[in-house]
């Protein structure tokens, strides 16, 4: 007990200390002195209406599927017509032929119509990065299913925070954000691979870590890879995109 004054004298004198150097410290600053002039952001011209912005690289423009190629090897088999591209059911998942890291990616999709189906087996398909981390394409207007797999959701691991959907025939939007995980040399994992999903320019995934690559059956588990193709799946849905570029982060 008989300490407890000198104690909060010593502790008045800190916090005297404490502003007294604060206050020195705001005295020096000046406004410049916190202004940073370089770097000096690249200029980009942003697309209208959805088109893609001066620096993205186009995976789909509308014309042909020259940038994919089947994971079964060979062409892309889906079909291209009146500026879309749609599942050709059976003929496989496709991938990009380019490998990519970081990336902004903008996809349109549209699923059929005419309803057919129920749950996972109504207007599925998935956006993959690295082929393995999906982020889930469905028809989820008035259609139940598990939380974790409907549209929007990383497959089986985050739940979206809403769910956007329009309905059957119309054309959805994804505005994803993909940080991939980078491992040391040694193999261990540093840092986890995370995802920002806006959804017909709703946000439904707000920088979500993965625990791993997507797994139908079981635990996600990471295993160390480089860059990767982005893959759009075939789950025998006639399912169409359009618009679709990139850009690398
Ligand atoms: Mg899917």
């Amino acid at each position: 007990m008989e300490n407890t004054p000198l104690k909060s004298s010593m502790s008045f004198a800190a916090i005297l200390l404490f502003f007294a150097t604060y206050t020195a410290a705001a005295q020096e600053f000046t406004p410049s002195m916190t202004e940073k002039w370089d770097p000096v952001p690249d200029i980009v011209t942003s697309g209208q209406m959805g088109s893609p912005p001066s620096d993205a690289i186009a995976l789909f423009d509308g014309e042909n599927l020259n940038a994919w190629e089947s994971v079964r090897g060979g062409d892309a088999a889906w079909m291209v017509d009146g500026g879309e591209v749609t599942v050709n059911a059976g003929t496989g998942d496709i991938r990009t032929r380019q490998k990519f890291s970081d990336v902004q990616l903008h996809i349109e999709w549209r699923t059929p119509a005419v309803v057919e189906g129920d749950g996972q087996g109504r207007g599925n398909s998935g956006v993959f990065f690295h082929e393995i981390y999906e982020v889930q394409i469905l028809d989820s207007y008035e259609n139940v299913t598990y939380s974790n797999g409907q549209a929007g959701s990383v497959y089986k691991q985050h739940i979206p925070l809403v769910n956007a959907s329009r309905g059957p025939g119309e054309w959805q939007t994804y505005d994803i954000i993909f940080r991939s995980p980078v491992f040391s040399t040694e193999g261990d994992l540093v840092r986890t691979a995370a995802v920002t999903v806006l959804h017909n320019g709703v946000l439904i995934q707000n920088h979500v870590e993965l625990i791993g690559p997507s797994r139908y059956v079981g635990l996600p588990e990471y295993g160390v890879h480089g860059p990767g193709s982005i893959k759009l799946q075939d789950h025998g849905n006639p399912m169409t995109f359009r618009n679709i570029w990139v850009r690398e982060l």
